[in-house]
């Protein structure tokens, strides 16, 4: 069981590693902006509360997307019985193959105090985050990038002078929650400016070898 959570602006490819990541390890990927996405499309009363802030490359607030990720965390649909009152990781006790070893979160700590959170979140289901791996990339590389997606994603908060704001953000609020990893011990810098293949090549390398420690451990 290894939790990690991925942070990388908008452009550094943070959804892409996620999902290779996830499935490479097995791991449950919890993405808040595609649980938020969700709830757009299915106009949920959330959805419909999310959908112009997002459209806007703001945050939505902390009751709607910690609601998605508790959620999210605690998600039982793979067991016996939904409405039992155990831990849903327990795959010992199911003995589901398909259950995730761990999961990665994506997209979610974004400010500090959601950084608490999640701590706080994660020591009620007495799990710990294990890593925080950040993807690095220069901020031209970030911008030539978001020319790319710009022209070819369906998103509707992928127009330049969105992500532009969204990458504001990214640096206002999400930096300070990595400085909060690095003082903890847990932050690994990647560096994402090359291919993909390149950039998941050194996230797998990490999180063997922490898995590696964790298993000696
Ligand atoms: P990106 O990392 O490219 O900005 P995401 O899919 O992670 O894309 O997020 C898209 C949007 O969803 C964000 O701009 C924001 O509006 C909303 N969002 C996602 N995660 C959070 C979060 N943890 N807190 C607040 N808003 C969030």
């Amino acid at each position: 069981m290894i939790n990690i959570v991925i942070f990388g602006a908008p452009g550094a490819g943070k959804g892409t590693q996620a999902q290779l990541l996830a499935e490479k390890f097995d791991f449950l990927h919890i993405s808040t902006g595609d649980l938020l996405r969700q709830e757009v499309a299915m106009q949920t009363p959330m959805g419909l509360r999310a959908k112009a802030i997002m459209n806007r490359g703001d945050l939505v607030g902390d009751d709607i997307v910690v609601a998605l990720l508790d959620r999210a965390l605690r998600q039982r649909s793979t067991l016996p019985n939904p409405d039992a009152a155990v831990d849903p990781w327990d795959r010992e006790l199911y003995g589901d193959p398909h259950r995730p070893e761990g999961c990665i979160i994506d997209g979610f700590p974004r400010t500090v105090q959601q950084a608490q959170t999640l701590e706080f979140i994660f020591n009620k289901l007495q799990r710990k985050i294990d890593c925080v791996v950040a993807i690095d990339v220069p901020h031209d590389e970030l911008v030539r990038r978001i020319h790319e997606r710009a022209a070819i994603s369906g998103r509707a908060d992928d127009t330049e002078e969105v992500i532009r704001h969204r990458i504001e953000l990214y640096d206002q609020q999400t930096q300070p929650v990595l400085d909060y990893y690095r003082v903890s011990g847990m932050l690994v810098t990647i560096d994402g400016s090359g291919e993909i293949a390149e950039t998941n090549g050194r996230i797998c390398k990490t999180l063997e070898l922490v898995m590696h420690l964790k298993a000696k451990r």
